[in-house]
């Protein structure tokens, strides 16, 4: 029996700064950052998107030897069954199961090749830990029930208002040159999936004694390279060495990441410092609409409803399950 596959997957909304949390921790010894792994299907294998390194997926050595313990030859039907099992209108009936205590999303034949895409993984990069930047929580909630798995689950939350500006943005899906742009909810869309998202997280880890660890975007530009040594502690992996050349910096080398954001393709010193542009740019209607619709998640997150300066550290304003303070938040704008 090989020992199981420690997957450190972060959760919640998009645009909360996984991206970039992802590509800094894959700079540390034993830690693989692996990306958006739902996506590895449909944009990585059926559309041969560029890995983090640069190279179409199917070109990239490392996931080359990934690949020849995998059925790519299904991937397209993989892919479907995911979407098909991770539906939003499956959420109620997800978070029965859970409540229940029973596996939240059911178990389904394409589950051993899942499995296997996480042990390919740890055996061909080494890694003790595989990061994977998913952040939807039913996938998240699949992905801990496959056997030989090692869930644990970093809760990245970012203020609402950045978020939805951020969503707003019209990017390429793979960088400003790629014609299939990132989604762009409208505002309204971007508060209620940040609420959705966020609270289903809760539900499902908040509770856990050692698995789950909430950081928020805001603490962790705040305070980067503390913020990163808590989130390896949580996983388990050494901090020692590391991208830091100074408080706020960090030299990045590529990574393999699959899909995410077009920054993840950032290399050299790169800046780990909030983006605040929503704070200035982000329309007073906009400003409210997303509050009043996020009110109970800013409330229990310890964000303040004003525009104002920037929220207290610690997120500990609405009480809420900070789980003892293992609340933190990354930088630039993000994905
Ligand atoms: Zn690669």
């Amino acid at each position: 029996m090989n020992p199981p596959v420690r997957v450190l997957y972060l959760a919640g909304s998009g645009r909360s700064g996984s991206t970039l949390v992802t590509t800094v921790l894959g700079q540390y010894a034993g830690v693989f950052a692996a990306g958006e792994l739902r996506y590895l299907w449909q944009r990585g294998e059926v559309e041969n998107r560029p890995c983090g390194c640069g190279l179409p997926l199917r070109d990239c050595p490392l996931w080359g030897e990934v690949r020849q313990d995998l059925p790519t030859d299904r991937a397209a039907a993989i892919a479907a069954g995911l979407r098909g099992r991770l539906r939003m209108r499956g959420l109620p009936a997800l978070l029965r199961r859970h409540r229940r205590g029973r596996r939240p999303v059911p178990a389904h034949p394409d589950d051993a090749a899942l499995a296997d895409l996480y042990t390919a993984v740890a055996r061909h990069t080494g890694a003790r830990v595989v990061v994977d930047s998913s952040k939807l929580p039913p996938y998240g909630a699949l992905v801990g029930a496959l056997p030989g798995i090692e869930l644990r689950v970093l809760h990245l939350v970012r203020d609402p208002r950045a978020t939805a500006f951020s969503w707003r943005r019209r990017r390429g899906l793979d960088g400003d040159t790629d014609p299939e742009l990132m989604s762009r909810p409208p505002v309204w869309k971007a508060a209620l999936l940040w609420l959705v998202w966020n609270t289903v997280t809760v539900r499902l880890w908040g509770d856990a004694p050692t698995g789950y660890l909430r950081v928020r975007y805001e603490d962790l530009t705040a305070d980067p390279e503390p913020t990163l040594r808590r989130i390896l502690g949580f996983a388990g992996v050494d901090a020692d060495g590391g991208p830091f050349t100074g408080p706020a910096t960090v030299r990045l080398a590529p990574t393999h990441s699959v899909a995410g954001n077009p920054s993840r393709h950032r290399t050299g010193p790169v800046p780990v410092t909030a983006d605040v542009q929503w704070r200035r740019d982000l329309s007073r209607w906009s400003y409210a609409l997303v509050t009043g619709l996020t009110a109970v998640g800013l409330r229990r997150f310890g964000y303040p409803w004003r525009r104002g300066g920037p929220a207290a550290a610690g997120g500990s304003a609405g009480s809420g399950r900070s789980a003892a303070g293992r609340s933190v938040a990354v930088g630039q704008e993000e994905g």
